[in-house]
């Protein structure tokens, strides 16, 4: 188990907290999803309650190793402001001699937001000299940013070398939902993984084979194991180099008496268009030249079904092109399975969340992750070093 701020005295201390502000913006710069700052709130929240005063640090986008107007943290502070009704003081830098004055010069209760770390190429670097310049500003360390702590950086590993380092209250959160899932789920356990690429959850896969009672297998990735049976698969996306995986994962399924569900019907389309012909056939039926874009309405009830009876249910990966309306219905339909069922219900994954946001049922779920690839990581078994790299309790 590892500390939180919970099991320390932050009072009168200048807490460094980094935190995941790196939300999404339109092209005119304004903020479209403010959920990842609303998740830091609590923890900073907490902090000033107990008499700290809060310097936060987030990277946001990607920038090319120095400062970048479109990607400066001032929308995220005015934002931040706002949800939080304090004044928070927007620095324009993360380090250095004006940073170490004006966060000397705050008081208890006071909010400071630093400028992008990642205007600072020693950050993703994870450079000690640069670690030991955050960590300079502050006497205790939090980490809050669960989306970032499968990346080992400067402010999200490095600094936890020259201060004492405890978790905040959204990444306790995120460990404790996720490492149920791995380490004590209620049974049976089910599974739901799609999106596009049997490549890029191998890992994923191959964790919880081991571990669920019931793997449904939906959205482009299901097309592998398709040709795994020695179908063909018309235009569809697969990835004929990872059918052996396919059949490992299938195999492995076998072997340990997990029921594994695979599509028993999709939704084909002429070309990869929303104005496309459509059709609904069986998975050894696609015709050569069409593309499975959703899966069908037979599958959606029977995963549905499946879902129905399962007491913790994890979920990755849409069932289709949802991003286009005439094929979402597949992932609408388990969102909202996932949503009724009784179960303690996990979802993670970027596209994932939007889908269930889609549904409209985000609120009926057990725990929405907040890290995208960190929660992908932390359920194939990986340690993250964000995580890591705190103190025990
Ligand atoms: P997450 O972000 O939740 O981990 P992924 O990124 O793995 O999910 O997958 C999401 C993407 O998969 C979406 O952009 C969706 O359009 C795509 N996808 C789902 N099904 C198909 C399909 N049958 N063909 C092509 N792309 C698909
Ligand atoms: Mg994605």
């Amino acid at each position: 188990m590892k500390k939180t701020i919970r099991d320390v005295d932050p009072a009168g201390k200048r807490v460094l907290v980094r935190v995941d502000f790196n939300v999404p913006v339109d092209k005119a710069g304004a903020i479209t999803d403010d959920s990842r700052i609303r998740g830091a709130l609590p923890t900073i929240r907490y902090l000033l309650d107990k008499g700290a005063t809060v310097i936060l640090a987030s990277h946001f986008g990607r920038p090319k190793g120095g400062p970048e107007e479109k990607y400066r943290l001032t929308e995220v502070g005015r934002r931040l402001q706002e949800l939080l009704g304090l004044p928070v003081r927007k620095l324009a830098d993360c380090v250095g001699p004006a940073v170490k004055e004006a966060v000397d010069r705050a008081g208890q209760g006071e909010v400071i937001l630093l400028e992008n770390v990642r205007f600072h190429p020693e950050e993703e670097k994870n450079d000690p000299g640069f670690a030991r310049q955050l960590a300079e500003l502050a006497d205790l360390y939090v980490n809050d940013a669960f989306g970032a702590a499968h990346r080992a950086h400067a402010s999200t590993t490095g600094v936890a070398q020259y201060l004492p380092a405890v978790a905040g209250l959204l990444m306790e959160r995120e460990i404790r939902a996720l490492g149920e899932i791995l380490e004590d789920p209620r049974r049976p356990f089910l599974a739901i993984i799609g999106g596009a690429k049997v490549s890029d959850k191998i890992g994923v896969l191959e964790s919880l084979v081991e571990k669920v009672d019931t793997l449904v297998i939906g959205g482009g990735m299901a097309n592998t194991f398709f040709l795994a049976r020695g179908w063909s698969v018309g235009k569809s996306l697969s990835e004929a180099d990872e059918v052996p995986v396919a059949q490992r994962i299938m195999e492995r399924a076998r072997s340990k008496g997990v029921e594994a569900l695979l599509p028993v019907d999709v939704v084909v389309a002429s070309s990869f268009s929303a104005e496309a012909e459509r059709r609904v056939v069986a998975p050894d039926q696609i015709p050569g030249d069409w593309t499975a874009l959703d899966i069908g309405p037979t599958s959606a009830e029977r995963f549905g079904q499946a879902i129905s009876q399962a007491a913790t249910v994890f979920w990755n990966g849409p069932m289709g092109v949802f991003e286009l309306e005439p094929f979402a219905a597949g992932t609408l339909a388990i969102a909202r399975a996932v949503a009724a069922a009784n179960a303690r219900t996990v979802i993670g994954g970027g596209d994932s969340v939007a889908a269930v946001e889609k549904a409209g049922v985000a609120d009926q779920i057990t725990h929405i992750s907040t890290g995208g690839g960190a929660s992908l990581e932390f359920i194939e078994g990986k340690a993250l070093p964000g995580v890591a790299a705190l103190q025990e309790k």
